[in-house]
């Protein structure tokens, strides 16, 4: 696949320095000699004529350990304080990164969410970003040349003033709104791999890179379930179109031109992409927990009896299945929620057990949710029929069905996951070559 012709218009044409955003994830920061390298794709940019923000993530392994500590410490810890703990980990990268930058000569500063500030909800471990102050950044790019080192995955609360951190993978988020309080001309994501490929290119090594992919289309991919990029992250690209790049940090920073065309997959309007695949890329979760409801009295509101004390309890239910039993009464309804709200959904169900009527539940949580999507899905029939018949030929059972405008989505047997994904891949024609 051939590289990515200019994104957008060449640097240090005017007075006024174009700016950028660069993120850095964790695998891109895992030690110190890895933090030198992306220092040295820093600097390739400053160098090009660009004002910079860098966001950073924690060093690999971190977050997990940080939270893994809360955990330990009290399984019903206070998310105010895990907040205080995970936040730690992008604040020794931020000032890593800077002192690495200033010992190459680059003036560098970091900042912390709380520093910019970068305000957020009261929603602790998984706050929204409500507004970023870039006005001293952009004073320091103007007065002194220098490179932001921002902190990311982390905010304040301002009727608290306490910090706050945006949910799992969240740097991503904050290097988007960063980029849109900035004015950046673009948003730079590097990672591990060298942009969003057709499916996880860890389970299907024949995955393809896209040059470029519809916000809309990123938006399904990430909610269900590649990893790649947060969902609120192309959320906030979307509405506030911001131009995201995914790129490999593994690439040499000496081997890049930063004015010539360079390899990774542009996130954007569909407007921008001339040649829609009716099929763009396939997701999968595995996260997923099944409870089936048997022998539900059939009559009106027994749905509200089971999915109003669900919502209440703040459980998101996504697949719904409904069968009619043979006596024609009673009925069997299925659903799906994540596997970590598994338990607490079954104590739901039970705790209204005599307001539903019913006769068993039962419930696994070994299932795992495949989905196909597509723009192109709009305007073509028969897209999901076309993989019922070819799961069914490899012996797939389907379990629940959803469809949307612009996706399916197929519950099966947890182990069966790879081989449903590397069927559908081949199936739409994604594979490599
Ligand atoms: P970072 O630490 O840089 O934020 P992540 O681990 O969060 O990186 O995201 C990158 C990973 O996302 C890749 O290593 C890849 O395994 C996974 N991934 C899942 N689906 C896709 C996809 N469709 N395209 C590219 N990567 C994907
Ligand atoms: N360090 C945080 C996490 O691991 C945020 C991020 O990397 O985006 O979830
Ligand atoms: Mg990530």
């Amino acid at each position: 696949m051939g590289m990515y012709s200019p994104l957008l218009p060449s640097p240090g044409t005017s007075n006024l320095m174009p700016r950028l955003v660069m993120k850095f994830g964790g695998t891109s920061v895992a030690d110190l000699d890895r933090i030198r390298n992306v220092a040295r794709h820093v600097k390739r940019e400053v160098d090009a004529g660009y004002d910079v923000a860098v966001v950073v993530s924690a060093m690999s392994g971190v977050t997990n350990q940080l939270v893994a500590w809360c955990k330990d410490a009290s399984a019903m810890h206070d998310a105010r304080e895990y907040d205080a703990v995970v936040a730690t980990g992008e604040q020794v990268t931020s000032g890593l990164l800077a002192i690495v930058l200033q010992g190459m000569g680059v003036n560098a500063r970091s900042w912390q969410g709380w520093q910019l500030p970068i305000l957020t909800d009261g929603a602790h471990a998984s706050a929204r970003i409500q507004d970023v102050n870039g006005a001293e950044l952009i004073k320091r790019f103007d007065e002194l040349k220098q490179v932001a080192v921002i902190a990311g995955f982390q905010g304040k609360h301002e009727a608290t003033g306490r910090i706050t951190t945006l949910g799992r993978g969240g740097s991503d988020t904050s290097a988007v709104a960063m980029a849109a309080a900035i004015g950046a001309e673009r948003c730079d994501i590097y990672t591990d791999v060298d942009g969003v490929y057709t499916t996880d290119p860890r389970v299907v090594p024949n995955a393809r890179r896209l040059n470029k992919i519809a916000y809309e289309e990123m938006l399904e991919l990430a909610s269900l379930g590649a990893k790649v990029m947060q969902v609120r992250s192309v959320e906030l690209g979307m509405l506030r179109n911001v131009r995201i790049f995914v790129r490999s940090s593994f690439v040499k920073p000496e081997d890049i031109d930063p004015k010539a065309n360079f390899i990774g997959t542009l996130i954007c309007d569909e407007s921008e992409i001339m040649e829609q695949q009716t099929v763009t890329g396939i997701a999968f979760s595995k996260d997923e927990a099944q409870i089936s409801i048997r022998r539900v009295q059939d009559k009106p509101g027994v749905a509200a009896a089971i999915f109003g004390p669900l919502a209440d309890a703040s459980i998101n239910v996504d697949m719904i299945v409904q069968n009619v039993t043979a006596d024609g009464a009673t009925t069997d309804l299925t659903f799906t929620v994540p596997s970590a709200d598994y338990e607490r959904a079954r104590v739901v169900i039970e705790k209204a057990k005599s307001t539903i009527g019913y006769e068993r539940l039962d419930g696994a949580t070994d299932v795992a949710k495949v989905s196909v999507i597509g723009i192109g899905m709009r305007s073509h029939a028969g897209v999901a029929a076309e993989a019922f018949k070819a799961l069914a030929e490899q012996k797939i059972n389907i379990l629940a069905i959803t469809t949307s405008e612009i996706k399916f989505s197929v519950l099966i047997n947890g182990s069966q996951t790879d081989q449903a994904v590397r069927t559908l891949h081949a199936l739409y024609g994604l594979d490599k070559g």
